[in-house]
C-alpha cells in the first residue's frame, strides 16, 4: 500500500518535470492571433454582387430561420422594381453564431467571417445596423449576382441553363 502510495506520487512528479523542458502550447491572445479557417462562424457582413449592388432583397428568410430571432429589418422597392432593405439590425447580445442565416440566404447577402473580436462592454454596441454591416465586396463568392440566375426564363432543354445540370436518369441508378 505504502509503495504504491510513493509510486503515485513520484509518476506526478516526473510528468511535471518533464513538462518543465516541453515546449509551451499556450497562445498568448491578444498578442498572437491564429488565422483561422475561412469558414469560421463569427461576425456577419451583407456582401454586394459583382456590380457593387447591395445583394440583399430583404426576402426575411434568414430573419424566420435565425433561432433567436435577432435579425430585423424593412424591405423596400428601388423604382426599377428591386427590393433592397431600408433598414437592417442584427443584435449580436443575442446571435449565436449558427450559421443557419447564411445557410438561408437564397442571394449569398448575408455570410458570417472569421472575424471574431466584437466584444463589447455595452450591450447597446453589439446592435449592428445596416451601415455597420454592409461591405463593398462579395465576401466568399465574389462572381455570384442573384439576379443572373433568377427569373431566367425556362426556354430549351433541361441541363442547358446557367450553372444548371444535365438532368439524371434515376432509372440508371437502379440496382
Ligand atoms: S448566426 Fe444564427 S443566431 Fe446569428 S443571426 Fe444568423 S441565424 Fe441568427
Ligand atoms: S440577407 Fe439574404 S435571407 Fe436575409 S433578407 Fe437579405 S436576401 Fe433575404
Amino acid at each position: 500500500m505504502f509503495k504504491e502510495l510513493l509510486k503515485g506520487f513520484f509518476t506526478g512528479f516526473v510528468t511535471t518535470f518533464k513538462h518543465l523542458f516541453r515546449k509551451p502550447v499556450t497562445e498568448q491572445y491578444p498578442e498572437y492571433k491564429r488565422t483561422l479557417p475561412p469558414r469560421s462562424r463569427a461576425r456577419i457582413i451583407l456582401t454586394r454582387d459583382p456590380d457593387g449592388d447591395e445583394r440583399c432583397v430583404a426576402c426575411y428568410l434568414c430573419s424566420a430561420v435565425c433561432p433567436v430571432s435577432c435579425i430585423s429589418m424593412q424591405s423596400a422597392q428601388r423604382e426599377d422594381g428591386r427590393r433592397y432593405p431600408r433598414w437592417f439590425r442584427i443584435n449580436f447580445a443575442r446571435c449565436i453564431y449558427c450559421g443557419f442565416c447564411e445557410e438561408a440566404c437564397p442571394t449569398l447577402a448575408i455570410q458570417l467571417t472569421p472575424h471574431f473580436e466584437t466584444c463589447e462592454r455595452e450591450v447597446l454596441k453589439l446592435v449592428a445596423e445596416k451601415e455597420d454591416l454592409l461591405v463593398n465586396h462579395g465576401g466568399k463568392n465574389k462572381e455570384y449576382n442573384f439576379y443572373r440566375h433568377a427569373g431566367v426564363t425556362m426556354v430549351g432543354d433541361k441541363g442547358t441553363h446557367v450553372n444548371e445540370e444535365k438532368p439524371v436518369d434515376l432509372k440508371t441508378n437502379l440496382p
